[in-house]
């Protein structure tokens, strides 16, 4: 009955251990600067982690448990933030990894929070919607003396989204008598959401990917452009790189994807025809027709999810899972830009391969950091009791992103460092000032 168990056991025992990784990337970020052994220490070690049992009362009236998991990994710079994802491969690894890419992530673009992830053992799609309510309502009075507007912020990750925020902030409210809505991020907005979260992390990524291009004086109107992933990151983010002139040639989701080297003409359209068949694959589109039997009118080819990534582009974009650039596919990479927007997209060995072919990796502590941004933006909204326009919101991301941009640049130049390490160090130095401005 208990298959999350089973699934966390052996994911234990995998090579690719993404908290072992995390540990791993700081660890060598830290090398190349100089900062306390205890923050260091502090760093290495989540400030708290909690795993509760969450028994729960199917439909058909029999009983099961789920194991939820919730790690505060930092809260140096203010409250811990991040999301809760609800899928069968969650463990206390995954979530303190996660975790830790918080922190470093929300110091990078320089928002006032630390960092925490967590979620449960759990195939939501599996569960009539009554039974995620009464799952989410149980794991919350778990959580309950643990978050707060001040103490512990959760938000939306893989399968939850704003309902789910929603059922957390009453129950929230009912168990502690202390109703707040910046309890959550990413509610809503008629729950005191934020314009433009949805958008928010591919819009993100495209600011960055646009100002990096501007100080290297490249013109995005002649780079082509994979993208690995078709969800909400992948999809916001060919959206606003078409606008801005890239021309997107590739599109993959876990079913497979297509290939158009002339440059794909509308992503709406592609979207639409994804919506409508449930995949990519054959969205060849003329106009507002997409057809499989349109292929060859457009020049186009069939590719697999793993293609995308080696296709003859000048960047490529992981934007699906952890994991998707490792040592098996680096070398074949002809990209000279990697913008990673999933979390945790390449492997420690495939990183040492890419800086060996001189490919520039921008990281996802710096390039996701959008949706965390509107995040911050949406708390503030709800502390202030205010509601931000959309342009305002995405005027502020756009700066934000862009001084963050800057700041990774500038420091990786002085350092001669990856823009990675220069993410990281940036990271770090940020955490030890503030742990300074506490004494
Ligand atoms: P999503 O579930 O909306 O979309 C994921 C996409 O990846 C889907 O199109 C899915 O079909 C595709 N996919 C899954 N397996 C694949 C495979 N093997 N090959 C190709 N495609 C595959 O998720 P999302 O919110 O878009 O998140 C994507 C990544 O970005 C995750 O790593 C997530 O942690 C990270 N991220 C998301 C946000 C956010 O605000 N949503 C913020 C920061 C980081």
């Amino acid at each position: 009955m208990d298959g999350a168990k089973t699934v966390m056991k052996t994911k234990d025992t995998q090579k690719n251990n993404p908290w072992q990784r995390a540990l791993k990337q700081f660890q060598s970020a830290v090398q190349q600067t100089k900062i306390d052994p205890l923050l260091v220490l502090q760093l290495e070690n989540p400030d708290r982690v909690m795993e509760v049992s969450l028994p729960l009362r199917m439909d058909d009236g029999t009983a099961r448990v789920f194991q939820g998991f919730r790690v505060q990994h930092n809260n140096i710079r203010g409250p811990y933030k991040g999301g809760l994802r609800y899928h069968p491969q969650v463990d206390m690894d995954e979530a303190k990894a996660l975790a830790f890419w918080m922190t470093i992530k929300n110091a990078v673009v320089g928002v006032p929070f630390g960092g925490g992830k967590g979620g449960i053992a759990v195939n939501p799609k599996e569960l009539s919607s009554g039974e995620l309510e009464r799952l989410t309502r149980e794991f919350t009075r778990k959580l309950a003396p643990i978050i707060g507007p001040e103490v512990d912020v959760p938000a939306p990750d893989v399968n939850t989204n704003g309902a789910i925020m929603t059922w957390i902030a009453d129950e929230y409210g009912k168990v502690t008598g202390k109703a707040h809505p910046a309890v959550v991020t990413g509610k809503p907005i008629a729950n005191g959401g934020s314009e433009g979260r949805t958008e928010a992390t591919g819009l993100g990524g495209s600011y960055v990917l646009q100002h990096l291009l501007k100080k290297r004086k490249l013109d995005p109107k002649n780079m082509t452009v994979a993208i690995q992933g078709f969800g909400n990151v992948g999809s916001y983010l060919a959206r606003y790189l078409h606008e801005a002139g890239f021309k997107v040639v590739a599109l993959s989701d876990s079913k497979g994807g297509i290939y158009v080297p002339k440059g794909i003409e509308s992503i709406e359209a592609v979207e639409a025809c994804k919506e409508k068949k449930g995949m990519l694959a054959g969205c060849y589109c003329i106009g507002s027709v997409c057809d499989v039997n349109n292929k060859k009118a457009i020049g186009a080819k069939e590719i697999s999810s793993d293609e995308i990534l080696t296709l003859p582009v000048d960047i490529v974009v992981p934007a699906a899972l952890e994991n998707a650039i490792t040592e098996k596919n680096a070398r074949n990479i002809k990209a000279s830009i990697i913008l990673e927007m999933a979390n945790g997209p390449t492997t420690l060995e495939a990183d040492a391969i890419l800086k060996k072919k001189d490919i520039t990796v921008i990281p996802d502590v710096l390039t996701n950091a959008g949706g965390v941004a509107v995040s911050y933006f949406e708390w503030e909204q709800n502390r202030k009791n205010e509601h931000w326009k959309k342009a305002d919101v995405f005027a502020r991301l756009q700066k934000l992103m862009e001084v963050a941009t800057d700041t990774v640049i500038r420091v990786s130049k002085k350092r001669k460092v990856s823009l990675r390490e220069a993410a990281y160090i940036t990271a770090v130095d940020r955490i030890a000032d503030s742990t300074i401005s506490k004494l």
